[in-house]
């Protein structure tokens, strides 16, 4: 099996259920070879996507390529993609050969090169042992690898997967997460992974694609979602995120100054926003430091709980004028000891925190 991903591109589709737009202009670029997430909460338009690229749905306008050939109105069964469901969707009655054999029988493919593959896809799933059973003779995990190898049998150029680990119990599920990559490292395949699991997405994919309401919120690695969230709905989506509604009192040196009812605080500039304006600024708590001296920089607030998680501590403080700003802190630091009712300071390098549109 060497098979060698295709570049995937996907331009402003679009697909409405009556009043609901479910994938609205959507536009999107995946490298041969690469693995792309789609995250995103229940109803944000995955799984229509997915079965827009697979071709068991269809857009009402817009593009899908495939290694440059444009596929958008080929059908599901002429488009050499693979799809795996979180049901793993077996024939119950058929061995796991038999299954695995299935589509390249629907291929006609001669019982000699068939063979081979089978025996090469079940090595890359380790089930070589397991080839005479039955689907209910085997774990959840198992059946999964089954469904997978049934997938990659046919050497795919692209496979899409949606929550192909939704079932499973949270150890089962890392451990694939981890064969799962590696499965598609040996493969070369580009693989579209839908899931609804940030921690999934951010350990698996090279770039993940967030989507809200149908749309596309960000198309990133990790990382930068992670450290430079282009909206507040990536912000508050992906980790944890403090927001503080303030106005922009001015700029310099990209960093902006942002009045708030609990004082003066500073955030990286986003260019959409002018001196005046009214904004919200986004911070993690990793980066907020708490310090108890009056004069001390940072926002004037009062602690207001203190929760141990292990090795950090919450320390949330409640701002004037409403809100919480939450502070992870050393569990072996003085502010970790901080009592309810204290009154501190919240702050942060000015290059770690975010700035976006006030809401509404
Ligand atoms: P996700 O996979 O992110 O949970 P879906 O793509 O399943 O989201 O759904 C996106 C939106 O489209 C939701 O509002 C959903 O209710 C709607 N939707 C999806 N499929 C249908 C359908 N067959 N008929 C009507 N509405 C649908
Ligand atoms: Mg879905």
């Amino acid at each position: 099996m060497t098979a060698k991903g295709l570049q995937v591109t996907v331009e402003n589709l679009w697909r409405s259920y009556g009043p609901v737009n479910a994938v609205a202009d959507v536009s999107l670029d995946v490298g041969a070879g690469e693995f792309v997430s789609l995250l995103g909460p229940s109803g944000s338009g995955k799984t229509t996507l997915l079965m827009m690229l697979a071709g068991f749905d269809h857009p009402q306008s817009g593009r899908i390529t495939v290694g440059g050939r444009d596929i958008t109105h080929v059908p599901a069964n002429k488009r050499d993609i693979a799809l795996v469901f979180q049901r793993y969707a077996l024939f119950p009655h058929m061995s796991v050969a038999d299954n695995i054999l299935f589509p390249l029988k629907m291929r006609k493919m001669g019982r000699s090169e068939r063979d081979a593959r089978l025996r090469g896809a079940l090595e890359m799933v380790k089930l070589e042992a397991f080839a005479e059973r039955k689907p209910s003779e085997l774990s959840g995990g198992q059946q999964q690898r089954v469904a997978l190898a049934r997938a990659i049998v046919f050497d795919p150029p692209v496979i899409l997967m949606d929550e192909p680990l939704g079932a499973l119990d949270k150890k089962l599920r890392q451990h694939m997460q981890i064969e799962l990559k590696e499965l598609q490292q040996r493969l070369g395949a580009t693989v579209i992974y839908v899931t609804h699991d940030q921690e999934e997405a951010l350990t698996m994919s090279d770039r993940v694609a967030v989507m809200n309401h149908g749309r596309l919120a960000q198309l990133g690695s990790p990382r930068s979602l992670y450290d430079h969230p282009a909206n507040a709905f990536v912000a508050e989506f992906i980790g944890e995120t403090s927001f503080v509604p303030g106005r922009i009192a001015g700029a310099t040196g990209g960093i902006c100054v942002v009045e708030t009812p609990a004082g003066t605080a500073q955030a990286r500039m986003n260019e959409t926003l002018k001196q005046g304006e009214a904004a919200v600024l986004a911070v993690r708590p990793e980066h907020v430091s708490v310090a108890t001296e009056g004069t001390a920089p940072g926002l004037l607030g009062k602690v207001a709980q203190v929760v141990f998680n292990g090795a950090t501590v919450a320390v949330h403080i409640a701002l004037p004028g409403g809100g919480t700003l939450r502070a992870d802190v050393p569990a072996i630091s003085p502010a970790a000891s901080l009592q309810p009712g204290t009154a501190v300071r919240a702050s942060w390098q000015p290059d770690r925190a975010s700035l976006f549109p006030a809401a509404g």
